[in-house]
């Protein structure tokens, strides 16, 4: 139903080779890697280090291709974090040449190098899986390539029975069309909120109509207004005092309303992800 374009130099990106009605499930992919749930960054870190050694040459080969921009790579090596991590996880498993000594040195440098560029993958394409990363995170090959838009065209979720990440068109998609996913998993954002969190964590200046469009930000912020609403009132607690305009909910009729207005907003923009079903 898909295949992957080259875009430019290093970008990829999937696109429709046929039509695709909305509903259709696009892909069911099974992780390249797993990691369980973990706290901390470092317990990550170590996750991915363990896994390593589990893998076939093959697979580092297609984890190698994986998207992975030079320079937030480069960013994440100065900032030493990672390779420290792995350096020390080397030195604690004290790895053997075939004659029994130490192995370091240069051959050393080199696992450990191979290893920071795997994680550096991992950080970068990593997917929490399940609400909040319930079940993990894992990395996935077509996933990876799929680009990101606050109007997406596509839905993905995991599948705990399955076991799979599994991508739905929320649209229909005409053979030709590049296939979105919205990256931050939130859409009742402004754009200033989305684009903090697009760059921190993936370095995207998003170019999307609601990212460009002052009118469509204006609706996000009235979205973003209903849904801390709606939040508060489900919760039983005021909402956040430092945003203006909020609507008081005081009765089940108001928060109705509210969700209304939400869905109808929602449906206006074409976004028919998890948020209209949740309001
Ligand atoms: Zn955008």
């Amino acid at each position: 139903m898909v295949e992957v374009r080259q875009l430019v130099a290093v970008d990829q990106a999937i696109f429709a080779k046929v039509d695709i009605a909305r509903g259709t499930r696009i892909a069911a992919e099974t992780p390249l890697i797993m990691l369980p749930p973990t706290t901390t960054f470092e317990e990550e870190l170590s996750g991915i280090c363990k896994t390593v050694d589990s893998l076939t040459n093959e697979e580092l080969k297609e984890l190698d291709q994986l998207p992975c921009s030079s320079k937030v790579a480069d960013e994440i090596r100065e900032r030493g974090f990672v390779t420290n991590q792995v350096w020390s996880f080397y030195k604690s498993k004290k790895l053997k040449n075939s004659d029994g000594t130490l192995l370091k040195g240069k051959k050393l440098r080199k696992i450990v190098n191979k290893t920071v560029n795997l994680c550096i993958t991992y950080v970068l394409n990593n997917v929490q899986l399940g609400p909040s990363g319930k079940y993990g995170s894992g990395l996935f090959s077509l996933y990876s390539r799929i680009g990101h838009s606050c109007v997406p065209n596509a839905f993905n979720c995991w599948n705990p029975i399955l076991q799979r990440l599994t991508i739905h068109a929320i649209h229909d998609i005409k053979a030709g069309q590049q296939i979105f996913v919205n990256y931050t998993g939130i859409t009742c954002r402004t754009r200033n909120q989305r684009g903090v969190s697009l760059y921190a964590v993936w370095r995207i200046v998003c170019n999307c109509a609601a990212c460009t469009d002052d009118a469509i930000d204006q609706l996000r912020y009235r979205m973003l207004l209903l849904d801390q609403a709606l939040a508060a009132y489900q919760l039983g607690v005021l909402h956040d005092p430092h945003l203006t305009g909020v609507p008081k909910l005081a009765t089940a009729q108001q928060a109705l309303g509210a969700a209304e207005e939400l869905v109808k907003l929602l449906k206006r923009q074409r976004l028919c992800g998890m948020e209209i079903r949740r309001a």
